[in-house]
């Protein structure tokens, strides 16, 4: 599927003017200027695919020549406040003249949007925005500033069309059925996490004090470093509350003290993210990731990565990390880092799936190519709250942990990860690293290993809360189903079929139909996904067999009561 927007480099200094893709992108920039070949990489970071010009005519030409329906965002490197004799192009059109040219040629995309790149942003806006330019960035382009332009196009694309008809809303692309207000607002709260933080006079969100009792502050605090953490059974306020005691108890650790946030403005970050998080999701919503937290949490501390946390933790006790542990290339910051990845991966999430997002040709989906269409705009999302909130979280090493942590939450790339571990062990034994760069790879695969555990650990917990989550994550699927029903998307030869549509010998009560599908559906996942992966991970840091243990008690009695249930189908 093509890009939806297509992006032009038009600068004087490019030396040879090229079609890019990811693909190519190495041997063009290559032979380029230093500062052309740095805009030409974050620009193909962020829309895949551009033209680079070396005039504003080859430029105008190739503009002709393309689809008058594309939509071009078109980066024009404009002439310096005080260009130095000899960097002044000879080209009549530069610059200026190039937006003028552009406002008054009918032959060019009807959507075309020009952005000037100049020295002083503040300086030169005006200027250039009376002229037709849609943004003014600075020379040098960063890729998070070039992402908002293009998430404001959307924006606005959305923003025109009549209230009702999301036909290119965010969740469903090109469908014909308007959706309902439902949707709409679930639209609306994606924006909502998309914009919120980019006007820095208002920050819509007031942090109300959290409700709770003394007695349950003390509670909470016993059950953060629990594995038999009830997430499911705490309410939103003492979600927060929990999700603050982790982050205090990493703050205590000297090599992270560069990196904390003092008490209020790490409860208003912990706020902010509550907030980008759905309620009405019966799965994806703050308490998961505040469970992803906690799990995270527990795999640090039984690492010992984290310092020691005493309450009547269900951990199994630790002698020691064992010395053919993975555990000890973690470090603290890593630790602090993980945390932070686990609580921001699903902001935003619409509650719907990536496939979903793919069918429905959603606008979300095209943004992204159709590659982890959600863990993408989850990162972006993310980011953009790191930035205002915590923001040497943004530092390079940091940003590229946490963003490797949430892409490894695509279930799509599962057997991708499974495959970089089947290369590092052999007969369960992990092979000698022979060197740093090699002990780097394995450092950031453990991290977004762990990331991935603490995502799926649903199945590792005890059974009961196991089953919560195996419940509302079906709720979730069926809200789905049925929008993807009101839709048209269904294709009924993909539909399970019921089971009391088979010649029962039984009839099995509703609650028991339900008991069946859940069992199956967590067979499923245990055998094809959590099974494995946890196994592995005892092998590389067998710290955390207690995982593998649990998951291998609630397979036998989930099969136990299925054999149970199935006599009777
Ligand atoms: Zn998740």
């Amino acid at each position: 599927m093509p890009a939806v927007y297509h992006a032009c480099y038009l600068d004087y200094r490019v030396r040879s003017p090229a079609s890019l893709t990811a693909d190519v992108l190495t041997s063009v920039i290559a032979r380029e200027h230093t500062l052309v070949a740095h805009n030409l990489t974050q620009i193909v970071s962020v829309f895949k695919q551009a033209t680079s010009h070396s005039s504003a005519a080859a430029c105008l030409e190739h503009l002709a020549t393309i689809d008058p329906t594309t939509r071009v965002v078109l980066f024009i490197d404009m002439p310096p406040r005080e260009p130095a004799f000899n960097q002044v192009p000879k080209d009549a059109l530069h610059g200026p003249s190039l937006l003028q040219r552009i406002r008054s040629t009918s032959s060019l995309p009807k959507c075309l949007f020009p952005v000037a790149l100049v020295d002083d942003e503040e300086a030169e806006m005006a200027n250039y925005v009376d002229l037709g330019a849609i943004d003014v960035i600075h020379r040098i382009m960063q890729e998070p500033r070039i992402r908002g332009i293009l998430v404001q196009l959307y924006r606005d694309t959305c923003r025109i069309l009549p209230h009702g008809t999301y036909k290119a809303g965010w969740i469903c692309g090109s469908m014909s059925t308007s959706i309902g207000p439902d949707e709409e607002r679930l639209i609306e709260s994606l924006f909502h996490v998309m914009f919120f933080d980019q006007t820095p006079s208002a920050d819509p969100l007031v942090v109300t004090p959290l409700l709770l009792a003394h007695e349950r502050e003390a509670y909470l605090q016993s059950i953060i470093g629990d594995w038999d953490f009830p997430a499911n059974k705490l309410t939103d306020d003492e979600l927060t509350q929990c999700a603050y005691y982790i982050f205090q108890h990493s703050f205590t650790m000297p090599e992270v003290q560069h990196l904390i946030l003092s008490p209020d403005d790490l409860q208003h970050f912990i706020s902010v993210l509550r907030a980008s998080y759905q309620s009405r999701n019966p799965y994806h919503n703050f308490r998961h990731v505040v469970d992803v937290l906690q799990a995270t949490f527990s795999f640090l501390l039984s690492m010992q990565v984290l310092p020691p946390y005493y309450t009547r933790s269900t951990l199994p006790q630790q002698e020691g990390i064992s010395a053919s542990s993975l555990a000890r290339i973690l470090d603290p910051v890593d630790a602090l880092v993980l945390l932070v990845a686990a609580i921001g991966h699903d902001v935003g999430h619409p509650g719907v799936t990536n496939a979903f997002l793919i069918a429905s040709r959603s606008p979300l989906a095209r943004l992204y190519n159709d590659r982890s269409v959600l863990e993408s705009f989850h990162c972006a999302a993310f980011n953009q709250i790191l930035a205002r909130y915590w923001p040497i979280m943004q530092e390079k090493n940091i940003k590229d942990l946490i963003i490797d942590a949430v892409l490894a939450t695509d279930m799509a790339l599962h057997f991708d990860y499974m495959r970089k571990w089947d290369s590092i062990l052999l007969d369960g034994e992990i092979l000698v690293a022979d060197d740093e760069t090699e002990n780097a790879r394995r450092k950031r695969l453990l991290c977004s290993t762990l990331i991935k555990c603490a995502d799926i650990s649903n199945v590792a917990r005890r059974l009961d809360i196991s089953t919560h989550w195996g419940t509302a994550l079906t709720q979730e699927f069926k809200k789905m189903s049925d929008l993807e029903e009101r839709l048209g998307m269904k294709n009924p030869a993909a539909t399970q079929p019921d089971i009391s549509m088979r010649r029962p010998t039984k009839v099995l009560s509703q609650d028991e139909k339900e008991m069946v599908a859940l069992a199956k559906s967590q067979l499923f996942f245990i055998n094809a996904f959590a099974g494995p992966l946890f196994e592995t991970v005892k092998l590389v840091v067998p710290e955390l067999r207690y995982t593998a243990d649990q998951i291998s008690n609630n397979k036998h009695t989930w099969e136990k009561r299925l054999a149970e249930l199935s006599e009777f189908t």
